[in-house]
């Protein structure tokens, strides 16, 4: 007996429905099973890819053996021709004979594209719809258009959920595609997203547009759309349970960005003090496309990085004295009236990981590097009367922010003869798999070395130092630092500190082990010997530390990771 529609509409209301389908694929039935097992109890909602399977009807009775033992999860059969960026070979009449089996095998869903129901035989698409649910769905590989267009025609087929699947090639398509969501979802059953990395935005925030639910990837590897997030970072980072109309949205915008610890450690913070936001990575690739999502998304407020920190400040209504002095701005807040107001929280995320450990008055620092962090650090440091020196690999551009700072240019040739209280590497030598260091070891006579460099956690210059007996301020308490002030500007609540030292170091960890000593390249010539006349003469002797500026408790890499192993309420 043929069940009515009815029936399977009841089954498969959208309330009952988690907002989260997870794709599951496997080289045959054993393999699709197994993962399927150990994803169920944490994901009742699984998508089998049935067209990953050289013999999809085979697998079938297997397949069925799990439906039974699990009446708690819903299963969508999925069988994607090659045509429409899937693996099945076969026919549009194979595909539907193989979706008709599924549904006898005891599927819930069944998704088949637009492409396939242009093709069939009138009558067939209803006689499937009958039988089971059916999503109708159309994939763009390459761009977001003629969304509207393309429903129109997708609404001529009888389905049971209209899935829009696009590519987004800006930040602004996310828009695009939440606005057709919005559109459409109150009439039909909508399932929509854009694909790629910049289309996280609506991985996250599509379902509260309207679309029903989102596809994640089981884990990482095991994504089947690019851009595909596993169902964890769902989850657990985004909260996108719990996402609503309510939820403020942040991010961090620059290009590239996909690599960005930020997301991790500033949804943990607003997980930790119940804060209703949630925060992405914006790959932004013209500051256009950002500031044009702004108001609708709405964004309430961005972490900027590279390269945008100062093209955006003349687009700030206003800023703070740091951000105006700097010329650079690494936070923005959107005020009610959609105005934009610019803070540098860069400066604070050097400042206070030096002020827990010294008295900074006349303290001796040098920064190795002349760019955007360097800059803010020079501001700061002067501004809490430090004596700054810098050295730079293009000697102009060295001179001219010593000369704007107040600071002291310093020959690299003279290094090795000097010392200083805080050696700050602000280049990115040593950052991700760069093994060079930007300075050598008789050039490190120094108490503390700051690395801002937090990728990895140890670099050949961390390693040198600590051969030195140097206390190492670790890149990642910067990272820390900036961001907490970012979560207090935005949030108006002290920033969970201890929960994102805490992620962040874990972050690290599961990073990629660090090379081996045989693995590094000979020494690096990484800043020249003869470097141009300095803008003032350094001191060849450099006077001790003031008496009486005690350092504070210094917090290494291992005390920092000890904290934060401390128990956090999670
Ligand atoms: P930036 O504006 O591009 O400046 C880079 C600086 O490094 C410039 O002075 C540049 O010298 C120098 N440099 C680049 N490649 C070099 C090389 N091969 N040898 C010697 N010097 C080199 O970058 P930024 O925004 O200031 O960031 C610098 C680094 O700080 C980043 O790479 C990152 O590792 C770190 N950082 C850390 C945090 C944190 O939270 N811990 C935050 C932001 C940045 P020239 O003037 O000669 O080009």
């Amino acid at each position: 007996m043929q069940a009515s529609s009815t029936v399977y509409a009841s089954r498969i209301q959208r309330f009952r429905l988690p907002r989260i389908c997870v794709a599951v694929v496997g080289d045959d039935a054993a393999n699709i099973l197994e993962r399927a097992e150990t994803l169920v109890r944490d994901n009742p909602f699984m998508e089998f890819r049935l067209d990953y399977l050289a013999q999809p009807v085979s697998a079938l009775p297997k397949l069925k053996h799990f439906l039974d033992l699990h009446p708690e999860a819903t299963v969508i059969a999925t069988c994607r021709r090659v045509v429409n960026g899937g693996k099945f070979k076969g026919s549009a009449s194979a595909q539907l004979d193989i979706l008709i089996k599924a549904a006898a095998t005891g599927f819930q869903l069944v998704d088949i594209e637009l492409q396939s129901a242009r093709v069939l035989k009138p009558g067939e698409l209803t006689e499937l719809k009958d039988r089971v649910g059916v999503i109708l769905s159309f994939h763009d590989f390459k761009a977001t258009k003629k969304l509207e267009e393309t429903f129109a025609e997708m609404k001529r087929y009888p389905a049971d959920f209209y899935k829009v699947v696009s590519t987004a090639t800006t930040l602004y398509d996310n828009v695009q595609m939440m606005k057709f969501l919005q559109a459409h979802s109150t009439q039909h059953e909508m399932v929509g997203l854009c694909m790629g990395e910049q289309g996280i935005i609506s991985r996250v925030l599509g379902v509260r547009a309207g679309s029903v639910f989102t596809f994640a990837a089981a884990t990482r590897g095991e994504e089947t759309g690019p851009g595909q997030v596993t169902a964890s970072d769902l989850r657990d980072t985004y909260r996108i349970e719990s996402v609503d109309a309510a939820t403020q949205v942040y991010g961090v915008a620059g290009d590239p960005v996909a690599h960005s610890l930020s997301p991790i450690m500033m949804n943990a913070a607003f997980r930790r003090e119940t804060v209703n936001a949630v925060y992405l990575a914006l790959h932004a690739k013209t500051l256009k496309d950002l500031l044009a999502c702004i108001p609708d998304i709405p964004l309430r407020g961005l972490s900027i990085t590279m390269p945008y920190k100062q093209d955006v400040v003349e687009r700030l209504s206003n800023s703070d004295p740091l951000t105006r002095q700097i010329g650079a701005c690494n936070t923005v807040v959107r005020s009610q009236d959609g105005k934009l107001y610019g803070f540098n929280t860069d400066v604070a995320g050097v400042i206070l990981p030096l002020e827990q450990r010294m008295d900074l008055q006349g303290a001796r620092i040098l920064l190795v590097g002349a760019g955007g962090v360097a800059r803010a650090a020079a501001f700061g440091l002067k501004n809490k009367a430090a004596e700054v020196f810098i050295v730079n690999r293009t000697a102009e551009k060295g001179q001219a922010l010593a000369r704007q700072v107040k600071a002291r240019y310093v020959k690299r040739a003279d290094l090795a003869k000097m010392s200083f209280d805080v050696i700050i590497n602000a280049t990115p030598l040593g950052m991700g798999s760069n093994r060079q260091s930007p300075l050598e070891e008789k050039e490190l006579n120094t108490k503390f070395l700051f690395d801002l460099v937090y990728v990895p956690a140890e670099t050949k210059l961390t390693k040198m130092a600590r051969g030195k007996n140097i206390q190492i301020i670790p890149g990642l308490e910067m990272f820390v630092q900036q961001g907490a002030r970012q979560f207090e500007i935005w949030s108006g609540k002290p920033a969970p500190v201890a929960e994102m030292s805490y992620v962040i170091t874990k972050a690290l960890e599961r990073l990629e082990p660090q090379p081996t000593e045989e693995e590094e390249p000979p020494a690096p010539k990484a800043l020249p010997k003869t470097v141009e006349k300095p803008v003032t003469k350094p001191a060849a002797k450099p006077p001790a530390m003031p008496a009486g500026k005690k350092t504070a408790k210094p917090a290494s890499r291992k005390t920092l990771k000890k904290a934060a192993k401390k128990p956090v309420k999670r």
